[in-house]
């Protein structure tokens, strides 16, 4: 593409969501262009671990996943996107499967070989049922390595170290302007589908804590879709991870998987007394730690940090192997077995739940203009729960790039 290029779509962000939308906005025979600040595989989406949720148990259902998601988010999440988040949750994984991601099964022991067992779902945190796809522990690694794969194989541009500066309207379309290591590049889309994530890299630095994110989490783009008119909601609704890790410092930052909690780990004070339901909602499980530490009944790290302990002793050895791989990899090469001894740990900061207003299409506030991802708000209110991030990224990425370049061809 030329320094002023123009195109039908073009896509910002190459997390889940990105991705998603413009494998959906090719197939859909738009012509693409998915830009993105640094690398393609620089975003969050990579690091996602746990899992993905989709009512896919014979006791489940999409309304029962919905009810989950109204609970956690305290009834501040809208409804209309829900219903489309959790009913067509199973179809997205379904998609995902095509595409290659091979989600973790039961193994059928003593079947006919090239048999698989069913899906190995895990209840996570606010959910009334088991829920969570997983692969492994490095499930995002698994659908954006799936979805890149589609959308490097397929017909869009990728534009490479383009990081978005302004947007402005131009007759039916958009005009976008990048910084780029050549200087500024411009690109005229008939619609934009903004999926560039959440800012709470920017978020932790700002307020000297520590944070999960990648640094290409800094949120700039949110402020620019703002300036040029977009509504946007529950901005100042941030979520803790309840389980960063405390110590080794090198394990700082880390995410502990809220799958550990599934499998069995519960938190503990500095008495080795339980002091909340493990598996409650994110916001009311940072919370009481937040208490605990407060009314001193915490621990703290070698580095004075304050923690509490996650007994992951009490995950046996088989479900460690299955879905924690990773993490116990992890901090057995920082030293500790989480199989022998308690981990310290403490909420960082995780996640944007609020975001730019979006209709089921995953339009902005203004017209050609689509937001899908961390980046949206609504879908989760002001608490998301474990594994609807991946979903959210995936349903409505698919939506946004149908839709664009629906707009695009009008
Ligand atoms: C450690 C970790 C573990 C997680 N585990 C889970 C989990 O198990 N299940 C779950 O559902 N969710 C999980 N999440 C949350 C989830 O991964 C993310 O919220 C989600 O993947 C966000 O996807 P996205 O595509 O919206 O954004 P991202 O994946 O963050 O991608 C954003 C993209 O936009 C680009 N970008 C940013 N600004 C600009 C700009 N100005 N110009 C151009 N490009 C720009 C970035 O470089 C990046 O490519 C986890 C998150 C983290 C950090």
């Amino acid at each position: 593409m030329p320094r002023e290029g123009s195109i039908d779509v073009l896509v910002v962000g190459s997390g889940a969501a990105g991705l998603a939308a413009s494998v959906s906005a090719v197939s859909a025979g738009a012509r693409v262009a998915l830009a993105t600040k640094t690398t393609l595989q620089a975003n969050n989406s990579s690091k996602a671990q746990g899992g993905i949720q989709a009512a896919l148990g014979a006791d489940d259902s999409p309304d029962l996943h919905a009810d989950d998601v109204f609970r956690s988010s305290h009834d501040s999440a809208d409804r209309e996107l829900v219903s489309v988040l959790t009913t067509e949750a199973p179809s997205a994984i379904a998609w995902l499967e095509e595409l290659g991601c091979a989600f973790t099964r039961h193994s059928v022991i003593g079947g006919p070989s090239g048999r698989r067992g069913g899906y190995r779902l895990a209840r996570c945190g606010g959910a009334s049922r088991k829920r969570l796809l997983q692969v492994g522990d490095r499930t995002g690694h698994a659908i954006t390595k799936a979805l890149r794969a589609q959308h490097e194989g397929g017909d869009a541009e990728t534009l490479a170290h383009h990081r978005l500066e302004a947007l402005e309207r131009r007759g039916a379309g958009w005009r976008a302007s990048f910084a780029t290591p050549d200087g500024v590049r411009t690109v005229s889309a008939g619609a934009v589908v903004l999926a560039s994530g959440g800012r709470c890299y920017a978020e932790a630095g700002l307020r000297g804590e520590l944070s999960t994110n990648h640094p290409n989490a800094t949120g700039e783009t949110t402020r620019i879709a703002c300036d040029a008119g977009a509504e946007a909601r529950d901005l100042d609704a941030l979520q803790y991870h309840p389980n960063g890790g405390a110590w080794p410092a090198t394990m700082q930052g880390y995410s502990i998987p809220e799958t550990t909690r599934s499998y069995g780990a519960v938190l503990l004070n500095a008495d080795g007394e339980e002091f909340t339901d493990s598996l409650g909602p994110r916001d009311e499980v940072s919370q009481a730690i937040f208490d605990e530490v407060e009314a001193g009944r915490g621990v703290a790290t070698a580095d004075g940090r304050p923690a509490v302990l996650l007994d992951t002793t009490r995950i046996s050895a088989s479900d460690a192997e299955v879905s924690l791989p990773y993490m116990l990899r992890r901090y057995r090469g920082a030293g500790i077995d989480p199989l022998s001894e308690p981990l310290l740990t403490y909420p960082v900061l995780h996640y944007q739940n609020g975001g730019l207003v979006i209709d089921t299409r995953a339009e902005t506030t203004l017209e050609g203009l689509f937001a899908c991802g961390e980046i949206a708000g609504g879908t989760h209110g002001r608490n998301r729960m474990m594994g609807n991030s991946l979903l959210e990224c995936v349903v409505f990425g698919r939506r946004a790039g149908a839709a664009a370049a629906e707009q695009a061809r009008s």
